[in-house]
């Protein structure tokens, strides 16, 4: 898949952003060889670290007249393969943009480059009582073009919504290198709505170098409470009886005990390792909604099969839930070396009954699995444990995983809530959509980008699947074909 670049046009790259922020050798690009989906790999033929959006523009009009193929990139922490450059090209890394060009706390607005953490948009607007809502486990390193990009939802989704519900407008970079804005500074467009079509788009339509995201008050009162259950279904049948009730929570989390165990070894919160799972809820808004909403919720739980409940009392009370949740795949490292997390989603009445199936796969596969859920909003995170040098274990997993996201569209779900498509789930999309489908869907990706430069081979499972050379490395396609 090796494209060659000659050295005058790594010379021209190098003029326009700067000999060092080239990377040419080997050792410099296997770093960008991957995402944290580590099953696939590619490496990529050159990697190129802009500046601005001016610089990210140059570079682009340069590759599109030599048809080098651009995989955007962040941090790369995606979960589906997004940033992984599995048919070589040149990865196009944003981290050194992360300039905040303006907070605006009378718009509620900021204004951002896109490499970014995540975090620290927040960080940076805490000052004025503000906050990017919208919070990925991942938002210590993840970049606010990676969220956008995919769409990355986080614990608060549930009443929040994803990333897309924050971004007001961005300056993107299309496929021929002219920069384009879509949607506007504060409020969210009157005019056709491009810039949804954008958001979620993962990489395939365009670079997304700066955004006006929209930001929030920082809650009035919070309150946050851990509830050991002696099985996952029992906390599944609390997590729906909540929103029976009419009250959505800032966050309804689920771990199951695998997770409890590996996070308590690792940090020692305090966590009842003997629970089958662990609930976490949190409670936000005035101060009024949610002492009732902190009642009711009280009340509800006496009606169920519960070890044991517990508010936080302190903040530090509060961080250490957090930790334990926003920490559980991390701890998962301490069970074994490799870890896949799947991202399928069903409707929340199912919770209970994709448990069950899921543990099933799992067993039929033998394979040990980690449960961690976005329960509140139906998103399952189920993580197949296993070690990569073992032959035969990750046939076993690929399968797995199929079964698992085919489980999920069989109970009226989704292939995704956060992580998106990528090349993880490129085999589910015939599954989940129509061939005419698939292809409206292409004939959009041509507008944007009609010579198929921007993130090759993501998202759309075209041309067809099986016997085509450009996805001859993905180890999925070598079970199927
Ligand atoms: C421990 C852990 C926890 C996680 N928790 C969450 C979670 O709670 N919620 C969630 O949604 N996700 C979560 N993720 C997944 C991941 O962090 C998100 O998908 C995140 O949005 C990716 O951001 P990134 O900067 O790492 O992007 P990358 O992984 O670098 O890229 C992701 C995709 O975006 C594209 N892209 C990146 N930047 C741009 C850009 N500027 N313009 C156009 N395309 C671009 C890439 O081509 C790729 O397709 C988690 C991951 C890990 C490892």
């Amino acid at each position: 898949m090796t494209t060659i670049i000659s050295a005058l046009l790594i010379k021209s790259f190098q003029q326009i952003i700067g000999e060092n922020n080239v990377l040419i050798d080997l050792p410099d690009r296997i770093v960008y060889e991957c995402d944290a989906e580590t099953v696939d790999q590619g490496i990529p033929d050159l990697v190129l670290l802009p500046g601005s959006t001016a610089e990210v523009a140059q570079v682009v009009r340069l590759a599109s007249q030599h048809q080098l193929k651009i995989i955007p990139r962040g941090a790369g922490t995606g979960l589906s393969g997004g940033a992984t450059p599995y048919l070589g090209g040149i990865c196009l890394a944003l981290t050194r943009m992360k300039k905040i060009m303006e907070i605006n706390p009378q718009l509620n607005m900021v204004h951002v480059e896109t490499g970014i953490t995540n975090v620290e948009v927040s960080k940076a607007c805490l000052r004025y009582g503000l906050q990017f809502p919208c919070d990925p486990s991942s938002q210590l390193a993840s970049t606010i073009g990676g969220n956008i990009a995919e769409n990355a939802g986080g614990a608060h989704t549930l009443k929040c919504g994803t990333t897309g519900a924050h971004v007001n407008g961005i300056v993107m970079v299309n496929a021929i290198g002219d920069i384009v804005t879509l949607g506007q500074k504060f409020n969210n467009p009157l005019d056709l709505d491009f810039l949804h079509l954008v958001i979620g788009s993962e990489g395939t339509l365009g670079i997304v170098c700066e955004a006006y995201l929209n930001i929030t008050a920082i809650p009035q009162s919070i309150e946050t409470a851990v509830v050991y259950f002696d099985s996952l279904e029992q906390a599944a049948y609390v997590v729906s009886d909540i929103i029976a009730h009419g009250i959505i929570p800032g966050a309804l989390e689920l771990i199951d005990d695998v997770t409890i165990k590996a996070t308590e070894a690792s940090f020692n919160l305090g966590l009842n390792t003997e629970a089958e799972a662990m609930l976490l809820i949190e409670l936000d808004g005035s101060c009024n909604r949610v002492f009732t909403e902190k009642t009711q919720i009280t009340e509800i739980l006496t009606q169920h099969t519960i070890i044991s409940m517990q508010w936080a009392k302190t903040a530090s009370d509060r961080q250490n839930l957090w930790k334990a949740r926003k920490s559980a795949f991390a701890s998962l490292g301490r069970l074994a070396s490799h870890g896949y997390v799947l991202d399928g989603v069903i409707p929340r009445s199912k919770l209970a009954i994709a448990i069950s199936l899921i543990r099933q796969i799992a067993n039929k596969h033998d394979l040990k699995v980690a449960n961690v859920y976005h329960a509140g909003d139906g998103n399952l995170h189920p993580c197949l444990l296993f070690n990569k040098s073992n032959p035969n274990v990750l046939n076993r997993v690929l399968i797995a995983a199929r079964e698992i996201l085919l489980v999920c569209l069989d109970l009226g779900g989704t292939l995704s809530g956060e992580h998106g498509i990528g090349l993880e789930k490129l085999w589910e999309m015939n599954d989940a959509f129509t061939s005419d489908t698939i292809d409206f869907m292409q004939t959009i990706k041509n507008v944007f980008d009609p010579r198929d430069l921007f993130n090759p081979g993501k998202v759309l499972p075209n041309p067809k699947l099986c016997g085509e050379s450009r996805i001859d490395n993905l180890a999925r396609f070598k079970l199927s074909c």
